[in-house]
């Protein structure tokens, strides 16, 4: 069993000001909460704790982290409280140990692949301090160490839990050595028997592959030596999974496996050494074309960097070499962890290194591209724009930061979003509205009665929930609008002796309705409902003979043009400086009406444009060729102006401004309704008017139908 001192003596190797006091104070009250308790290999639980402080040490952390490390269980599996490690060990320690309780409760399945990233994605979302994922990783390389005392079902879902999360976790944070040796063990564990073979195949040949290391380091070092260079040569066998995966890719037997060995040269030195031994490698031996990679040059995404090439060796053997830095090889074994080692007390400065150097290990990955990257992992912990919550049945669900209860509800399906009456979060009642955190286990309550609400809108994040809520808020507006739009209808038939029912049964309302609003019956409905288009205008469109004479764009725009002649031919309703038989035009900018203030504008080869004085293009005239003219006093023309009622969008109301304005005698050219966001509406008529005192009283009324604003002639 590791001992305390020979922790500490480690520790103080590397950070001679290493917190002694606070390690030997972790360290027994480790061991008085887990008195008593036992591992299934029947030693006390205690060497688990410190086994993995080992890890912590050896991979030269900080003495916070290690301390953290030999009290990772106590919350989740003694008495001992949260508050307690606080006072007792400090705020940053009660930190790192309160994230890996939280990790712990949380029940990582493996199975699926899909689910695999989300629980990759969770466990970085939840592990606030990347020390508590070197911790957890840490606890996982012991418990895979020990796991041949577990029953074999238990031990191989652990172990494809291993490959499925925490493989890709070392490899990603580019701690090489925790990737492969879990990568091992899991293969141990899963193909026992395969294992077994290779072991034996391997084993016999031992002696062999000794005596091969050692010729071919006695050969690398004499070349290095000669050329002034100076570093350390290993050989050494590769891992059963890597050997296993090779055979397998490749479809050979072990026999044919030559390079079942891995050569390592670390140079003292900078990278312009490590090409110099790259250069004396390829002097020595062939190179295999194809095979040389240059990952100094261009490091991988998790910041590995080496060159990698084959050679053909001494017996004509294919062997591989990995040439390196004794930096570079550092963080090829610690990745992330080298950066979070002991590098002297640099405070606040050291802990912003870290943080930018995993900044930029995140931008590299990044550019890959590639979507199930870690990338998207970090990015989670460091921009914290995501979480991570199960289903009951242990699914995970990755939802933006801030999703509610009702967010979880419409990510499981819409269906269950719309009827969502309320939330159990961890066990407990909670609001629609209710915030949920990375490892929350969310159970949705259905009510069959339950409708989408527009205040939902007001807590919901997720675009999709969103975008639901809102389809859904306006259909039942839209059917509500259908409802009243065809009451309405049914009213305003019936009084022309019209069944509804029977039109529609018919069929005759359908091509009326692709008229007045380019789609189907109850499209038109819903228009009425709005008040969009009159219910009188149906009727109207139905039977013609009811109809106002309402006119057609074209058919309005002859009648201007006859106007204009029968003005020529039979006089214009003007006296031009007193005579009656001058060619006229109006303004079509001010539409002046008999009883307005006018004045006459002589205009070249087309007679006498007619403006209301108080336009504003009469303003600008040419003085010189302005002059007087008067209405007659006899005449029956009516002239084409245009009124604008601003009325609240209450349905029925067209139909009162309608009949007001003929009911003081005047027609209809044509009519526009707009309907506004603030539930206005804006109708627009053009009126053939024979004076203005007509229209001013006809203004008057319509000024006083209820929910009129405001009743406007317009003028250009
Ligand atoms: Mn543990």
């Amino acid at each position: 069993m590791l001992r305390f001192n020979d922790i500490a003596d480690r520790v103080l190797d590397y950070d001679p000001n290493a917190d002694l006091e606070l390690l030997q104070s972790a360290y027994v009250f480790s061991a008085k909460v887990h008195e008593g308790q036992e591992r299934l290999s029947g030693e006390p639980y205690l060497v688990h704790p410190l086994e993995v402080a080992g890890i912590l040490v050896d991979m030269r952390l900080d003495d916070v982290t290690i301390a953290a490390g030999m009290l990772h269980d106590t919350v989740e599996d003694t008495l001992a409280s949260l508050e307690e490690i606080d006072q007792l060990f400090g705020e940053e320690v009660a930190f790192l140990v309160e994230g890996l309780t939280k990790i712990s409760k949380v029940q990582f399945r493996s199975a699926r692949a899909r689910q695999a990233e989300n629980f990759r994605k969770m466990l970085v979302a939840m592990s606030k301090d990347i020390r508590i994922l070197l911790i957890k990783l840490a606890d996982r390389i012991h418990n895979m160490r020990t796991l041949h005392f577990m029953e074999t079902d238990k031990a191989q879902g652990i172990a494809h839990e291993t490959l499925d999360i925490y493989v890709p976790l070392a490899h990603r944070l580019g701690v090489n050595w925790m990737k492969r040796e879990l990568e091992d063990l899991a293969f141990r564990i899963l193909q026992p028997e395969l294992c077994g073979e290779l072991e034996r195949m391997l084993r016999g040949r031992h002696a062999e592959r000794e005596r091969y290391i050692e010729e071919v380091k006695g050969i690398v070092e004499g070349k290095l030596e000669e050329a002034g260079l100076s570093g350390e040569v290993t050989g050494r066998l590769k891992d059963l999974s890597s050997i296993h995966a090779k055979m397998t890719a490749q479809g050979l037997s072990l026999d044919q496996i030559y390079d079942v060995i891995a050569f390592r040269i670390v140079i003292e030195g900078e990278a312009e050494h490590v090409y110099a031994a790259l250069g004396l490698m390829h002097a020595t031996w062939p190179p295999v074309p194809g095979r040389f990679k240059d990952y100094v040059a261009l490091p991988k995404p998790n910041g590995y960097k080496s060159l990698h090439t084959t050679v053909i060796g001494p017996y004509g053997e294919r062997m591989e070499l990995q040439i390196r830095t004794e930096e570079m090889h550092l963080h090829a074994e610690l990745g992330i962890a080298a950066h979070w080692r002991y590098k002297g007390h640099g405070g606040r400065e050291q802990d912003d290194e870290q943080f930018n150097w995993l900044r930029q290990l995140l931008e590299r990955q990044r550019e890959l591209d590639d979507p199930h990257e870690f990338l998207d992992t970090v990015k989670v912990d460091l921009f914290r724009d995501e979480v991570f919550v199960f289903t009951p049945r242990g699914d995970v669900l990755n939802l933006p930061r801030g999703s509610t209860a009702l967010d979880f509800a419409y990510g499981i399906h819409s269906e269950v979003g719309d009827h969502c009456s309320g939330a159990r979060v961890n066990g407990t009642m909670r609001p629609l509205a209710h915030v949920l955190e990375s490892g929350d286990t969310v159970e949705v309550l259905n009510n069959p009665n339950q409708a989408p609400k527009k205040d939902w809108l007001e807590f919901v994040v997720s675009g999709k929930a969103k975008a639901r809520i809102r389809h859904a808020v306006r259909l039942a507006e839209n059917e509500r609008s259908r409802e009243l739009g065809r009451g309405i209808l049914e009213r305003e038939l019936r009084k022309s002796g019209l069944s509804l029912n029977r039109l529609v049964e018919s069929g005759e309302l359908e091509p009326i309705s692709g008229k007045l609003v380019k789609g189907g019956v109850e499209d038109l409905f819903a228009a009425v409902g709005y008040g969009r288009v009159a219910a009188r205008s149906v009727a109207e469109a139905l039977r013609p003979e009811l109809a106002e004479p309402v006119e057609e764009p074209e058919a309005r725009g002859r009648k201007l043009r006859d106007l204009f002649r029968r003005e020529r031919k039979t006089g214009s309703g003007i006296r031009v400086d007193g005579h009656g038989d001058v060619m006229v035009r109006f303004g079509q900018c001010c539409s002046p009406l008999p009883g307005d203030e006018i004045i006459g504008f002589v205009t070249r080869g087309r007679g006498v444009t007619v403006h209301n004085r108080e336009c504003r293009v009469a303003f600008e005239l040419d003085k010189d060729r302005c002059i007087e003219v008067e209405w007659e006093t006899e005449t029956d023309i009516k002239r084409r102006i245009r009124i604008r009622v601003t009325s609240r969008d209450t349905p029925g109301l067209l139909a009162k401004v309608t009949k007001t304005i003929s009911a003081a005698g005047i027609n209809i050219g044509s009519a526009r309704i707009d309907t506004h966001d603030d539930r206005t509406a804006t109708q627009t008529f053009d009126l053939w008017v024979s004076d203005v005192r007509t229209l001013k009283a006809m203004m008057k009324e319509i000024q006083k139908i209820k929910g009129v604003q405001a009743v406007d002639r317009v003028r250009a």
